[in-house]
């Protein structure tokens, strides 16, 4: 279980500006898709077909997030917390700030930094960047 977490997650913090470690590798992308998929479809029958696609959307908008977060300054002002958050998440304290679209559940699980008084530091948010020199 460790091994797989490593593999979904812990590799992007070792190599957070490696673009391949970022989605997950195709292999167990299919193992965990393919359990997804079959879990709902036992809850659900036929509306698994429904589900499934959403899910993978959202799954989709989650990473492409996530690139961005790592490739790109934040498009809107209003967004600019969302990157301080997954900043933080990397260079702070990995045991908060673990929400990227949202920090929706940060709120809700009592892992939210203080973004209003955490200050930005450059050099550390420069490093987790994909193409900008370190
Ligand atoms: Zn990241
Ligand atoms: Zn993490």
């Amino acid at each position: 279980m460790q091994k797989f977490a490593y593999i979904l997650h812990g590799n992007h913090h070792h190599y957070p500006r490696d673009k391949q470690r970022l989605f997950m590798p195709p292999v167990p992308s299919l193992i965990l898709s393919s359990i997804i998929f079959g879990t709902t479809y036992l809850i659900l029958g036929s509306t698994a077909f429904m589900f499934f696609p959403g899910f993978m959307i959202g799954y989709l908008m989650y990473g492409t997030m996530h690139y961005a977060i790592h490739a790109w300054n934040p498009p809107f002002k209003w967004m600019k917390p969302l990157w301080r958050n997954h900043h933080l998440h990397h260079y702070k304290n990995e045991h908060n700030g673990f929400g990227v679209s949202t920090t929706i559940w940060d709120h809700v699980f009592g892992t939210m930094f203080d973004l209003k008084n955490e200050k930005e530091d450059k050099e550390k948010v420069q490093e987790l960047m994909f193409d900008k020199k370190a």
